[in-house]
């Protein structure tokens, strides 16, 4: 039985070349970045050739880049020192974003007592700007953190847009680029952006390690202490092969990326034309033109049939996402798709179908043909 891989939103397959050089990593380029004999010294040349790589790939300089272990920690990076050393007074957000960015937002007005507020989301799931403009109107220090590619529905922010309206406002501007960095384009030196976070594991690099954008001056301060690791802001010895794999990683993304997009772009189109001939009654949650590696769409299933799609679709090797949830009581409903829904079409089941250039056509036939089987 061929398995078919369609999760790629929620992670990805590490490239062969990718595992090449962190494996050669591992093998000759042990030492500690912090040491200084010659095998620290190589370790330290790795770690600092890979921000280069990254720092290029972005536009960005190399000292803006701040190793991570991953997405969720630059973001809480960021929210945090940004309230308790820059004296932001308010987050504005939105309830569409990962948790990683809504949970941490809902934890500092808490912790801090500042205002939190969410800009309005329009019913095909993008953010209402106007509804921004106006609650950056309002004064306060601001911090607005919105994502870029919505990582359940794939709608997308335009950041030049925003950026230049939280200029403007003199707010700062933080974007989590989770599902974008690899995948579009990003010119750190043409954006007004303050703040984005990656996460190697969503480009074919290795899970556990992530980076995130500071501007230089922002004045942000560490979230760990111990060593002088990355200047002191973020403590801890380097994993140097996963800072190598996340390097090497972004960089094959970068170089491929015309190619691999439009393959990807191709296989969407083609799934969202089989949809529409196999089931008619199905739509697309959020906006149809979308980002192009991913889709989620609602079909048009009976309940019994609802409860047992994703059990069948994992039995016949098919992985993807649930969109929503709420068939078994004991599984709750996505906080994105319940912005968007209603109760009645929240009951129905939601697929998030995300792809890679790793998936052919073939994939999605027979991702059809379970569907139809069921
Ligand atoms: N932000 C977004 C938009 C994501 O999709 C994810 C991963 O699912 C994260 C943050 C968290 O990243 P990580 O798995 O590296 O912590």
């Amino acid at each position: 039985m061929k398995k078919v891989y369609l999760d790629n939103a929620s992670t990805t397959q590490i490239r062969p070349e990718v595992i090449q050089e962190m494996t050669k990593v591992m093998t000759e380029d042990f030492g500690n970045p912090s040491s200084t004999h010659g095998f620290g010294r190589n370790a330290k040349s790795v770690l600092e050739l890979s921000r280069k790589t990254i720092a290029k790939n972005l536009n960005a300089s190399a000292q803006e880049i701040i190793f991570t272990s991953c997405g969720t920690e630059a973001n809480n990076w960021i929210l945090r020192s940004a309230v308790k050393d820059l004296k932001v007074e308010r987050i504005i957000t939105s309830k569409i974003e990962h948790h990683a960015v809504l949970y941490t937002a809902q934890a500092l007005q808490k912790e801090f007592d500042i205002q939190l507020d969410y800009v309005a989301i329009k019913p095909n799931g993008e953010i209402d700007i106007t509804d921004l403009v106006e609650l950056l109107s309002q004064g306060h220090k601001t911090l607005v953190s919105l994502m870029h590619v919505n990582n359940e529905i794939g709608t997308v922010l335009d950041l030049e847009r925003v950026g230049v309206i939280c200029k403007e406002h003199n707010a700062l501007f933080h974007s989590d680029t989770v599902q974008s960095i690899g995948k579009t384009e990003l010119d750190l030196q043409k954006l007004n952006v303050d703040f984005i976070v990656a996460s190697a594991h969503k480009f074919h690099g290795p899970k556990g390690i992530g980076f995130a954008f500071v501007r230089k001056n922002s004045g942000l301060q560490p979230l760990f202490f111990g060593g002088e690791q990355e200047k002191g802001m973020r403590a801890g010895t380097e994993a140097v092969h996963q800072i190598a794999g996340i390097a090497k990683a972004l960089e094959f993304s970068y170089a491929n990326l015309n190619a691999e997009r439009n393959h990807i772009s191709e296989l969407r189109r083609y799934l969202i034309e089989t949809l529409e001939v196999e089931f008619p009654a199905f739509s697309i949650n959020g906006v149809s033109d979308g980002f192009y590696n991913m889709v989620n769409v609602l079909l048009p299933f009976s309940d019994e049939k609802t409860a047992m799609i994703l059990f069948h679709l994992d039995m016949k090797g098919i992985a993807v996402s649930r969109g929503s949830a709420c068939q078994s009581g004991s599984i709750k409903a996505s906080h994105v798709l319940a912005e968007m829904l209603s109760m009645e079409d929240l009951k129905k089941p939601s697929l998030r179908i995300s792809f890679s250039h790793y998936n052919s056509k073939e994939d999605v036939d027979l991702l059809i043909n379970a569907l139809k089987s069921i």
